[in-house]
């Protein structure tokens, strides 16, 4: 790839006291992309993430951002700079409503015309949350409160997109249109690293993937090469 790395994580180790989580990973992401980071439960996933975020601190190892050393920038000076993350669970404000929600994303900003036209932006990319703006987010479907958490990060501009179990507890028919709008956001030219559980939707969508296992990354490729790997398919897509 000619393009320099827009992420990069070498030989990253997270630690929650004397627990290592995460034991030493390297990956880089790159302009554009669309990455996975799948993986078994516990495997280490949402522990990069946060990690990346700035929710959690690299016990060892290095972080790079557009090629500089962010390991030591506190989690808002990240978003600031461009790295968002929709948190599992989405982290979505219940008692607000759902353009509350989505103005929530764009508070580190103070340039309103530009905040304005990213919140059309947002309302062409997810009519059905447009459709509810003054609806209190807490009453929304888990899928609609998913789509909200996404809008709400797109608002803070993101260079970089983290995406923590997207599908999580929702019907297969709206993870796809999750997926399919997580597709266009990367079309539209965010980078994005995805932590997904079901394996194959996300391979499907993604260039390229990494497996985790006990904190460590086992395999790396392309999407489709994973897709088929025989490997995968048994141990994360449920096949013998
Ligand atoms: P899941 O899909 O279940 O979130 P994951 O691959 O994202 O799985 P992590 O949540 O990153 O895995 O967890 C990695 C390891 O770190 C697990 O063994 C987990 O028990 C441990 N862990 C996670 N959070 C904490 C915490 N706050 N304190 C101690 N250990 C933790």
């Amino acid at each position: 790839n000619p393009a320099s790395p827009i992420l990069q994580l070498s030989e990253a180790k997270v630690a929650y006291g004397q627990i290592e989580a995460v034991k030493g990973i390297s990956l880089e992401l790159f302009p554009g992309e669309l990455v996975s980071l799948i993986g078994a439960n516990g495997a280490g996933k949402t522990t990069t993430l946060n990690a990346v975020a700035g929710t959690l601190q690299l016990s060892a190892g290095s972080l790079r951002y557009l090629g500089e050393p962010i390991g030591a920038l506190p989690a808002h000076k990240r978003l600031r700079a461009g790295i968002a993350l929709v948190p599992e669970g989405r982290g979505i404000f219940t008692r607000l409503t759902v353009e509350e929600n989505l103005r929530m994303g764009a508070y580190t900003r103070k340039d309103r015309a530009e905040i304005e036209a990213d919140l059309q932006r947002v309302y062409d990319l997810l009519p059905r949350v447009k459709e509810r703006l003054a609806q209190v987010a807490g009453t929304l479907s888990g899928g609609e409160q998913q789509m909200v958490a996404i809008g709400r990060a797109l608002l803070s501009r993101p260079k970089l997109l983290l995406l923590d179990e997207p599908s999580m507890g929702l019907a297969p028919l709206i993870v796809e249109k999750i997926f399919e709008v997580i597709h266009t956001v990367m079309k539209q030219g965010v980078t994005v690293l995805l932590v997904e559980q079901n394996a194959n939707l996300a391979l499907g969508y993604s260039n390229r993937a990494y497996v985790m296992e006990s904190g460590k990354i086992t395999l790396t490729g392309s999407g489709q090469d994973l897709l088929h790997d025989p490997k995968v398919r048994s141990a994360y897509l449920g096949e013998v």
